[in-house]
């Protein structure tokens, strides 16, 4: 890694829309490699190459060859690695957290807690691919009563993981390593925000599996991830903007390259007249103002029933006011990592407004770049952007409803659906409305915490994207399900075969009729 000696503005990573792959937001330092900077005080942190087609695709070839390695590995040498890399980052992790910490501009605390998150995945990914994915028989049923069925789960081969800055360490893990678990090995391209963080993580899993080039890094602005998805790899998981998953997933069907995408959302807290109020402003505020709002799955919109929306206010009001993002160890959340979101939280709060919407916390005076302190919206229309579009700022819209019907109904009526948060005390009322929340994960009287656990699947619905990571789901997203039938004794009545009789066919429907052709009422 070359630390640049090159003073590069803020501006400088906010580059207006250039090339066909994607918004340039980086100039490039010297031809041919691109600086990171820390965006707290815009200084250049290191300089990093840019993978061009050709480069990619060595390091595919590469990974070919590693993976032929790595899926002949036993289940359990596969794990033992999985699990030293695990014990690596754990023992390192200060290291991680002070170069998440430069990067993306979150507490360091904050990069603790997200690293932490990723180990739990390493943890469970490494300890259960094998109880998931091994072959196992299956029942072949009445009709082929004669064949042993067997039901296998094979690796992809080489996956392609495409990553964003926002959680530059929980995020990509997620598919990296059920993707290393499931038995592929990986070509990595961090965001062009945070590289040095994918190049550690790289870095880390060679230490402790040095035999074969197994996880690799690609660097690069968007061209690079392009390139990686048209390189002819098994399979690509995107996580990002829906805006870019529509260009990967264009250029992962030139040849028909599968993908999983995890891309943005709109989530709601919705709170019933009987919640403890205290216990959803505090997971509110987390929600919506940690990381300085930039989460996939923070908390966007509140939905309140009116009986305890004023109370409700209040303690949110209170909570908020205490907060101050900065870049000192006691700042409560961080700069905005990517400048041009600033653009989009400050014309959100305009927009809302302008509307009609009004201020209970802070306002576009809240716009200090590179930081935004807390804002917090009230009467703000639905049809508004700051409701329907992804702020991902420390902003929030709070919304009187008559109950949690009509929270519900508000809250699906978004074109996106990752998370959602549900608070209530009456457990089958919340039971109710996180079914009906349309939403890949729910959170019952906390935010979040689906993310926590292992054996839950990862993932949106519309335009969050699709496919799973986590859990089993997870694990089966970078695997090829193999079915196997094995003769175990000729068939009483032979049917594929030319030498079968109008009587064979007559004994067959016989039993088909008395097998399915029953009534049901
Ligand atoms: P982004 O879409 O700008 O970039 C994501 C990645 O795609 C980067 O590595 C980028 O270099 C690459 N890329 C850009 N153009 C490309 C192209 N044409 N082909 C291939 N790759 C290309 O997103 P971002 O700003 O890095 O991340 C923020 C977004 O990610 C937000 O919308 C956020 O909600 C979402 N996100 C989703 C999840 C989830 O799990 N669902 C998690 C974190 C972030």
């Amino acid at each position: 890694m070359v630390t640049t000696a090159r003073t590069t503005s803020q501006h400088d990573r906010a580059q207006p829309a250039t090339a066909a792959s994607g918004p340039a937001r980086h100039r490039p330092a010297k031809a041919g490699t691109f600086d990171t900077l820390n965006p707290a005080t815009s200084e250049p942190i290191a300089s990093f190459p840019i993978f061009d087609a050709d480069m990619v695709s060595e390091t595919v070839a590469r990974a070919r060859e590693a993976a032929a390695w790595w899926s002949a590995l036993s289940w359990k040498e596969r794990q033992r690695r999985l699990l030293a890399w695990k014990s690596h980052v754990t023992r390192y992790i200060m290291r991680l957290a002070e170069q998440v910490h430069q990067e993306t501009g979150k507490p360091v605390p904050d990069a603790e807690l997200e690293i932490l998150l990723a180990v739990v995945h390493m943890d469970w990914a490494a300890k259960h691919a094998r109880k998931v994915l091994r072959p196992r028989r299956v029942r072949s049923g009445l009709v082929a009563l004669n064949q042993a069925s067997t039901l296998e789960y094979h690796p992809l081969g080489v996956v392609g993981v495409i990553g964003p800055w926002n959680y530059p360490v929980f995020t990509p893990t997620g598919s990296i390593v059920y993707a290393l678990a499931a038995g592929n090995a990986v070509v990595f391209k961090p965001s062009e925000f945070t590289p040095a963080v994918g190049e550690w993580l790289v870095n880390s899993f060679a230490a402790v599996v040095p035999e074969q080039p197994v996880l690799q890094l690609v660097t690069g602005l968007g061209e690079t991830g392009s390139h990686l998805a048209r390189s002819g790899v098994d399979k690509i998981a995107f996580t990002g903007s829906a805006r870019t998953a529509r260009k990967v997933m264009a250029a992962c069907a030139e040849n028909l390259t599968p993908m999983i995408a995890e891309c943005g959302g709109k989530d709601s807290l919705v709170v019933s007249a009987d919640a403890n109020l205290d216990a959803a402003a505090d997971a509110a505020v987390w929600g919506a103002m940690s990381n300085a709002g930039q989460t996939c799955i923070g908390i966007e919109r509140i939905y309140v029933a009116q009986g305890v929306y004023h109370t409700f206010l209040e303690k949110l009001a209170e909570r908020v006011t205490s907060l101050r993002p900065g870049d000192d160890r006691e700042a409560d959340y961080g700069p905005m990592t990517m400048p041009g979101q600033i653009e989009v939280v400050e014309q959100h709060i305009a927009d809302a407004l302008a509307a009609g919407g009004h201020a209970a916390v802070g306002g576009l005076g809240s716009i200090r770049q590179p930081y935004v302190g807390p804002v917090i919206l009230t009467d703000v229309p639905e049809d508004s952007a700051a409701v329907r579009e992804e702020t991902f700022g420390p902003t929030m819209t709070v919304t009187a409803v008559a109950d949690l019907d009509e929270a519900v109904r508000l809250a699906n009526a978004s074109k996106y659906g990752l998370g959602s948060s549900v608070f209530a005390k009456n457990r089958r009322a919340a039971m109710r409305a996180a079914r009906a929340l349309r939403s890949g994960m729910t959170s019952i009287n906390s935010v979040i915490s689906f993310a926590s656990v292992p054996s839950l699947p990862f993932g949106g619905v519309d335009e969050s994207g699709f496919g799973r990571i986590h859990g089993p789901d997870g694990l089966r997203e970078f695997a090829r399900a193999k079915a196997i039938t094995r003769q175990r004794m000729r068939p009483p009545v032979n049917l594929t075969s030319f030498t079968r009789t109008d009587a064979d066919m007559k004994k067959i429907m016989t039993v088909a009729a008395m097998l399915h052709g029953k009534r049901y009422r």
